[in-house]
């Protein structure tokens, strides 16, 4: 038996970081759990609070010693997992760990925490929005950019498997949405 988790997913570029961000503002007993990836930092970010920032070498040998819940590697030769010691960091606050992970990790999650996780699936109007929004964040090179667009169209296909599938078309409204749905799950 296993605490209560919130699980958010997207394809990269829906709006999920700057939902989960919303949610952890409204909602005090939720606390973000901070994935490992092995991808260069960008400048906006800080490592512990975004990402704990490690290297392929070091991801490869944690994944040899069995430290992760779930891993993936999310791009080629870019990996991303939730460390067990962070699951435990969560669970003695005493809160509820919200997870922003990609589309395979969050099905994964919610098959580990089955009744007691919430799986939410952040859908793009559509996939011309979402190269919008990701050209507009300035974060991606052309190939970058790329991988996540040609990556998204099979992400997609996964919302079916989510308790909830939200389109991110008004930011505020589905915002106020999302944590009417969390808040509820929380207290129930
Ligand atoms: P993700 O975490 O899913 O990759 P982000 O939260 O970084 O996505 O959002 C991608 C970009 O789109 C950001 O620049 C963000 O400000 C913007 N954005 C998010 N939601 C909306 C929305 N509903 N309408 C317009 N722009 C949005
Ligand atoms: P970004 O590089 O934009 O921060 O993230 C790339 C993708 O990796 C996003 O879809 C993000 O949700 C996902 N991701 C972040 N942390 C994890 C994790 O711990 N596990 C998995 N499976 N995916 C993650």
């Amino acid at each position: 038996m296993t605490g209560k988790a919130i699980i958010v997913s997207a394809p990269s570029g829906a709006g999920k970081t700057t939902i989960v961000r919303h949610l952890l503002k409204v909602i005090p007993e939720l606390e973000f759990s901070v994935s490992a990836c092995s991808r260069a930092k960008r400048d906006e970010e800080t490592n512990g609070k975004d990402y704990y920032f490690i290297s392929a070498d070091d991801f490869r040998v944690k994944i040899a010693s069995d430290e992760f819940v779930e891993w993936q590697e999310v791009y080629p030769g870019s990996f991303y997992g939730t460390l067990k010691s962070e699951m435990g960091r969560i669970w003695a606050m005493g809160k509820t760990p919200i997870f922003d992970v990609d589309v395979v990790g969050a099905v994964n999650l919610k098959k580990y925490f089955g009744n007691n996780g919430l799986a939410v699936f952040i859908h793009p109007p559509s996939i011309e929005e979402l190269e919008h929004r990701l050209r507009k964040r300035g974060t991606e090179s052309d190939e970058t950019l790329r991988k996540r667009i040609d990556k998204a169209a099979y992400e997609l296909t996964f919302a079916p498997h989510f308790d909830s599938v939200v389109v991110n078309d008004d930011l505020e409204i589905k915002c106020g949405e999302i944590a009417e749905m969390v808040g509820k799950f929380i207290a129930e």
